[in-house]
């Protein structure tokens, strides 16, 4: 039986300072935990030879299958604000399968020990963490975010040390690339001006294409990123995202959410929510989100200065007149997306004001943040409050100004406002049924509800309740 791979690796064809060539480290017993058929289909993958032993004994990097060339890649980044020398220090790149429509596509193995960049580490992954960045990553492409995907997990038959012992895991990530603003930062700061550039061609022949044609191609590859990671984080906004971990090399040049360690979605509308257990500060707090992502094409921008212009003078200037663009960019998508939700067609200068009175009402009142457009959008509102019942009026008063009927709208809100989202609590009911019952059907079906969050149907009801208001907050950790 033929997996159907496809590799060809135009990343292994940079300069080899951009990477080390390395071999997974095999491991004692690999079993599947998880394989994702329709991704696989999606792919040009035969899902039946993926689930077969031989097939698992490549999602294991137990066997290298015909065409890759494993490697790990270097990359730097600022890490809660501060410059480190990173890389994949328990990531190895197979190559890149190019699918039966031409699309090109990493398959990197996350969790398949260690490398020259492993640094203190011990190059592997837990199963816990490997099936929550599974579930999450797969619903944030079913909400239409932008979003690497998970091919695969494999328990290893081995366990990894981390505060006690847990079961071993490997997951199967697939990217649009793995190059990161962090890439640019390692080039700019230690390679050479033609490594940048050569870098730099490569993003842009990869990920933005029409830049060939630019006049300047570096300021367009910033102009585009820019766009890109503008978008992004607005669609984090407003579907309640929080990723917890916006350092620099975890921001993709493709613009695809990466790296799900302590990211959560939020319950109550609070522009201060922080998951993570170590981001004490709240740098990465869902209401800081938009800056940090400025912040992070802000550094982006000084990486590719040198490319910008000959003069660092002119160089600053023209990068200086893009990343000036961020914030209004970002509020332009974000207020196309919370229209949308508000099933608003037309735009109306009072708009914004309506939409921020309704957060500062969910704010003050605490109130579940997805389940109120839920409610919205289901004409279930039943808020007591007076003042809700005033912003109520308000809104259908602008929703009748339109032009459109009623049917329309509520469609337009049904297409936007997603039924379920994958919550807290019921990710780790999932988790914990897998990880320590050998259970895995509680999270089929959680995976499943998920697939489809703007059905709107009766099976999936179950999980659009909110967790019970607890003393405890919710904590991620890195895993
Ligand atoms: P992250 O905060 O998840 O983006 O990870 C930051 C860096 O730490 C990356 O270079 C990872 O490859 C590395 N890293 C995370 N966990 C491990 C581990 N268990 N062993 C080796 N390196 C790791
Ligand atoms: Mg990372
Ligand atoms: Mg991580």
């Amino acid at each position: 039986m033929d997996a159907n791979w496809n590799f060809d690796n135009s990343y292994a064809r940079l300069p080899e300072r951009f990477f080390t060539k390395i071999y997974p480290t095999p491991v004692r017993d690999p079993k599947m935990a998880v394989l994702n058929r329709s991704l696989a289909g999606e792919l040009g993958l035969c899902a039946e030879a993926l689930a077969s032993e031989d097939g698992v004994a490549v999602f294991a990097g137990n066997r290298i299958p015909e065409g890759a060339e494993p490697l790990a890649q270097a990359y730097a980044g600022h890490q809660f604000g501060y410059f480190n020398m990173l890389g994949d220090g328990r990531a190895i790149l197979l190559g890149e399968h190019v699918t039966p429509s031409g699309e090109r596509v990493d398959i990197q193995l996350k969790g398949s020990g260690r490398t020259p960049y492993s640094r203190g580490g011990d190059g592997r992954a837990a199963l816990g963490p490997m099936l929550r960045e599974y579930i999450i990553s797969e619903a944030m492409d079913a909400l239409r975010i932008p979003t690497t995907r998970s091919l695969a997990v494999v328990t290893t038959g081995e366990v990894v040390m981390r505060e006690t012992e847990l079961p071993g895991a490997i997951l199967t990530r697939v990217a649009a690339s793995h190059v990161r603003v962090g890439t640019f930062q390692y080039a700019a700061r230690f390679l050479s001006k033609e490594e940048l550039q050569a870098l730099a061609d490569y993003a842009i022949k990869r990920h933005y294409p029409n830049g060939e044609h630019a006049s300047n191609r570096y300021v367009f590859l910033l102009e585009e990123v820019m766009k890109k990671q503008a978008a992004l984080v607005a669609k984090w906004q407003l579907a309640g995202f929080i990723h917890g971990v916006m350092n620099t090399d975890n921001m993709t040049i493709s613009g695809e959410t990466i790296d799900y360690g302590p990211c959560a979605f939020m319950d109550v509308y609070d522009l201060k929510t922080v998951f993570s257990s170590i981001d004490t500060q709240g740098r990465y707090a869902y209401g800081n989100q938009p800056y940090i992502a400025g912040w992070n094409i802000a550094r982006f921008a000084e990486s590719v200065l040198p490319l910008l212009h000959d003069e660092e003078e002119k160089a600053i200037e023209l990068a200086q007149k893009v990343i000036e663009q961020f914030p209004a960019l970002y509020e332009t998508y974000w207020l196309e997306g919370m229209r949308a939700k508000l099933g608003l067609f037309t735009k109306e200068e009072e708009d914004k004001k309506l939409i921020g009175e309704l957060l500062h009402l969910m704010y003050t009142y605490r109130v579940d943040y997805t389940n109120t457009f839920r409610s919205l959008t289901l004409d279930e509102w039943n808020f007591c409050e007076q003042q809700f019942r005033d912003w109520y009026a308000r809104w259908q008063e602008r929703i009748a100004r339109q032009g459109v009927t009623k049917d329309e709208v509520y469609e337009r809100m049904r297409q936007n406002n997603p039924a379920i989202i994958p919550r807290n609590y019921r990710v780790e009911e999932a988790l914990t049924a897998a990880v320590e019952r050998g259970d895995y059907t509680v999270m089929e079906q959680l995976l499943h509800a998920l697939q489809h969050p703007y059905a709107y149907t009766k099976e999936q009801e179950q999980y659009a309740i909110p967790p019970e208001p607890s003393d405890r907050p919710y904590r991620t950790f890195c895993g």
